[in-house]
């Protein structure tokens, strides 16, 4: 086989001084190298497993406002997730989509509806009227919308709007590790530091090829901590004392068959008085989250959380039969890094608050990036690039737009061009869009080598697994250039397939083992293997 990207890649993260590495690549680390990368500066990331093989590929999806803090009174925090909010509407118009949300309020909720309802229109003139306006419902009218909703116990509910990520999490962290990729950084998943030192005037971290298990040092004039909940382990290894720190709470979802064809994020007040919410996933319905604090970022699902979410589902919810164990396709847990100052204890974690802090150590040369939110992502990546510059690294391209979908006049192109192969013609009939649609939102100006593709070959554009939505050629694109290293990458992050699809329908399909082939080549029975015999 040619030598892969990543394998190329993991060559040259030995071989050069880079102005700056970035360890983790989450939302924060995958942001972060993209402006960095986007406005000229050499910038290197490693991340110990896959691209958001962490938080970044288990959270709710969403792109929202934290309509939840006005009740905390955080109207700063909720003004600025609004701004980031519209901020990635106007940047990702295919893949940051509005959704209308449906809020039941039950009877003896500590505010009633229409008080309620009162903080979603807040909610909305602070979001700038950027999405639909929000609508007070009458416990009838809400059952009339929503037939699944139980409403015997409602006092009365509402629908507001708010954004959700059209792909997953992880496949919008992922574009975003592309996209520092084609502005030269060096970027290679499976690679872990083992903590770094100031040699003179440089960072030299030590990092191990989980892969290939060699050992070698990277050099940088700047080192940027992105691990997050891992942030404070590593500051440790690397001799870094910070004024903040992290305390976690896990969060889980369960994915089970569609609930409703209502494309509308149901949410509800869990029974201990948290939003809850019911949220579209493709054919799929995901179902979240806990809030549990934890004391340690190494989570799973335990049967108390599955039953938890289950109970809470099957008494807001008219479901004949009702949720059990058996209805859960798939499961995500992780915890959400909340930065706090201090040394931490239960008076601060009452105080905290959903914010990101970058901490600078500017002696060090070294950054901390604490907390966080996929929504505020642009932001960060901007922080990023000014604290450097404080730093003294120049970027040679300050004002380079280093984010967002590739312009109106080139999608238009695009279209016109799928247009004329009839490429629509070709989506498979249970598909959820047409194939244009898709290609565009996931590949931007890569898809029009997909076009090519499929103009010399129509078998490219066929299905290789039923129900999965990703066709040969797409398969073929990412072996290029998406770094998949275990097919587990591939069914659970770069695509949603093992989230939506049941495990017996894909795990004896040929199709799966032609995707393996393309992805693999000649290690295509072992990755398929190793997959098969790990539990997911
Ligand atoms: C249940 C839940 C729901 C959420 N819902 C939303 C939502 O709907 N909308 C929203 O905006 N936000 C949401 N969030 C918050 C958001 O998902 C997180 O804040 C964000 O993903 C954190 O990103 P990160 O990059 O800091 O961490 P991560 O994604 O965990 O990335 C850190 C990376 O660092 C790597 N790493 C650690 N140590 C090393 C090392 N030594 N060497 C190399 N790599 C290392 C890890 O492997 C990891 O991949 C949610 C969070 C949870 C838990």
């Amino acid at each position: 086989m040619a030598v892969s990207l990543r394998d190329s890649n993991v060559e040259k993260l030995g071989e050069h001084v880079y102005d700056v590495l970035i360890v983790g690549g989450g939302i924060n680390g995958a942001v972060a190298a993209a402006a960095l990368a986007g406005s000229g500066v050499r910038v290197a990331l490693i991340e110990r497993g896959d691209f958001a093989g962490g938080v970044s590929s288990n959270s709710s999806n969403l792109a929202w406002g934290g309509i939840k803090y006005l009740e905390s009174h955080e109207y700063l925090l909720v003004d600025k997730l609004c701004r980031s909010r519209n901020r990635l509407m106007r940047a990702y118009p295919s893949t940051v989509k509005e959704i209308r949300f449906l809020t039941t309020i039950a009877n003896g909720f500590r505010f009633p509806p229409f008080f309620v309802y009162l903080g979603s229109l807040l909610y909305w003139i602070m979001g700038r009227f950027a999405t639909k306006a929000p609508r007070y419902l009458s416990a009838r009218s809400l059952e009339r919308r929503e037939p699944v909703i139980d409403t015997r116990e409602a006092a009365g509910g509402l629908e507001y709007s708010d954004c959700y990520l059209y792909d997953n999490d992880a496949r919008f962290v992922f574009n975003f590790i592309r996209k520092s990729l084609n502005y030269g950084c060096i970027a290679a998943n499976y690679v872990e530091s083992l903590g770094a030192r100031r040699e003179q005037d440089h960072w030299v971290t030590s990092a191990r090829d989980v892969v290939g298990a060699t050992r070698f040092d990277i050099r940088s004039r700047v080192l940027i901590n992105a691990c997050g909940p891992y942030v404070d382990a590593h500051n440790a290894r690397c001799g870094e004392t910070t004024a903040y720190h992290h305390l976690f709470s896990k969060g889980i979802h369960l994915v089970v068959d569609r609930i409703t064809d209502n494309k509308r994020v149901l949410t509800f007040f869990a029974s201990d008085g948290r939003l809850f919410f019911l949220i579209p996933m493709g054919s799929r319905t995901c179902i979240g989250t806990t809030d549990t604090q934890v004391d340690s970022p190494e989570v799973a699902v335990t049967d108390e959380d599955r039953d938890f979410v289950l109970a809470n589902a099957n008494a807001l919810l008219n479901l004949d039969p009702p949720l059990t164990r058996a209805s859960i396709i798939a499961e995500r847990v992780g915890v959400r890094p909340l930065a706090s100052r201090g040394q931490g204890g239960v008076a601060d974690w009452v105080a905290l608050s959903r914010k990101h802090v970058i901490e600078v150590d500017e002696a060090g040369r070294h950054l901390s990036i604490f907390g966080g939110k996929l929504t505020d992502c642009l932001n960060v990546g901007d922080e990023v690039v000014a604290h450097v510059r404080r730093l003294g690294i120049e970027p040679p391209a300050p004002n380079h737009r280093w984010y967002g979908e590739p312009g109106p006049d080139l999608r238009a192109e695009f279209m016109l061009q799928a247009r004329l192969m009839e490429l629509d013609s070709l989506t498979a009939p249970a598909s959820s869009e047409p194939l244009s649609q898709r290609f565009w939102r996931r590949y931007g100006e890569s898809a029009f080598g997909l076009l090519e593709r499929i103009r010399e070959d129509e078998r490219g554009a066929q299905l290789l697994i039923e129900n999965a939505e990703y066709t040969r050629c797409e398969i073929e694109l990412a072996a290029r250039r998406e770094m998949i290293v275990k097919l587990e990458d591939f069914m659970r992050r770069r695509s949603k397939i093992e989230l939506v699809v049941r495990r017996s329908q894909y795990q004896h399909a040929p199709g799966l083992r032609e995707a393996c082939a393309i992805l693999f080549g000649d290690q295509a029975e072992a990755r398929l293997r190793e997959y098969l015999d790990s539990s997911h």
